[in-house]
């Protein structure tokens, strides 16, 4: 498991599988670190004085023996700690009853080839809060950075298959979706293993409607259906905009806010002339809004004398806990439930929800 592949998860957790997995995580740790320690304090004793220049805070014997008490902590003590362990992943065929009849289904894909402007916490956040409001959601991780899997709390080494096998190997969804990740929620995972697509994609037979044709058959059995999009406009993208009805595009307000944005449309329209004539753009979210700064309201003011309308009222804030919360495994609304990047999410889903009854 990679430093950063993990999340943590709150410690009010009581999944049994968890608990037992949390424990064995425990002793390991623990193991290693005292490892560590020990190697380090033999270190210290064994290595010659030499002259410093500039004073550092050295470990002291006595220091590392603090923690050696801290670390002989009951096991009781060990289950408030924070640590790395993930939602059990159940087969689709134990998935939650759909408790209310589906009308039509919405395909939109979260789009922006710039990367890193809140595209993954947009549609994790966004798919969590309609499930929270009753709606049947699906969110498709189509990026191979998979952070919308992890985000929602899944390992990505424990998962089977994943998007991937989809569109290369012809495995039908029902094997590769993960049901109930959260409320009316389920989710397509991505592992790495989704970078070799964009190259083996190339060779293969109608390679631009693989995503259309495993995902358009699960039009009925979800209210929403959302694609992450990988930051890019290869083969993968130009899968979810055939696979799409409509287009999400999240614009940071920072000051090369509408840098690509160009070329992103110009790809909608040449999508739009040759393989998905009736693409369109559902609407643009702002996100990363710093109230505090002149330059995020020129650029927003910027971004709605461009798309007029299309832009959502809703603005999501610059949060440090909505940049928390994927470490977690929980969107927003389980992770500061009151805070603004809650409440901002939830009134989008609002928003979009209102819009799709308009069209
Ligand atoms: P990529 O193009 O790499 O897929 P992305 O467009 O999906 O990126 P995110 O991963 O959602 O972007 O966000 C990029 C970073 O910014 C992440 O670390 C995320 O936690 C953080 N972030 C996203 N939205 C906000 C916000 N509103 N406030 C603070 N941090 C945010
Ligand atoms: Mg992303």
């Amino acid at each position: 498991m990679g430093l950063f592949d993990g999340f943590r998860r709150d410690k009010k957790s009581n999944s049994q599988d968890s608990l037992s997995q949390r424990k064995d995580y425990d002793k390991s740790l623990q193991s290693s670190y005292a490892d560590n320690l020990t190697a380090e304090v033999v270190s210290e004793e064994q290595q010659p004085e030499t002259e410093t220049i500039f004073e550092s805070p050295v470990e002291t014997q006595e220091s590392a023996g603090e923690v050696a008490v801290e670390i002989e902590t009951s096991e009781e003590d060990q289950e408030d700690i924070d640590l790395p362990i993930y939602k059990t992943i159940k087969p689709y065929s134990e998935k939650n009853p759909v408790d209310h009849v589906i009308g039509t289904t919405r395909i939109i894909a979260v789009i922006n080839q710039k990367g890193g402007v809140g595209k993954s916490t947009t549609a994790v956040n966004l798919s969590a809060c309609l499930g929270e409001m009753g709606k049947s959601v699906l969110l498709v991780d189509l990026d191979p950075q998979g952070n919308a899997s992890s985000g929602l709390g899944i390992e990505k080494s424990q998962v089977k298959n994943c998007v991937y096998d989809a569109l290369l190997n012809d495995v039908p969804l029902e094997e590769i979706i993960i049901p109930d990740v959260c409320t009316r929620l389920d989710l397509v995972p991505a592992t790495i293993n989704l970078a070799g697509a964009e190259v083996e994609l190339v060779s293969a037979m109608a390679r631009e409607n693989r995503l259309k044709d495993a995902v358009g058959r699960f039009r009925g059995k979800y209210d929403y259906i959302f694609i992450d999009c990988p930051p890019s406009l290869g083969l993968l993208t130009i899968n979810s905009f055939v696979a799409a009805d409509s287009l999400l595009i999240p614009i940071q307000t920072e000051f090369y806010a509408l840098e690509g944005v160009t070329k992103l449309l110009e790809s909608v329209k040449l999508v739009k002339a040759r393989l998905n004539p009736s693409l369109d753009i559902f609407g643009v979210l702002l996100t990363m809004y710093d109230k505090r700064t002149n330059l995020a309201k020129q650029v927003a003011d910027e971004v709605r004398n461009f798309f007029g309308n299309l832009v959502f009222e809703t603005v999501i804030p610059r949060s440090v806990r909505l940049s928390e919360a994927p470490s977690f495994g929980q969107p927003i609304t389980q992770f500061d439930p009151a805070g603004k990047g809650a409440i901002a999410y939830t009134s989008l889903a609002e928003e979009v929800i209102q819009r799709g009854n308009q069209n």
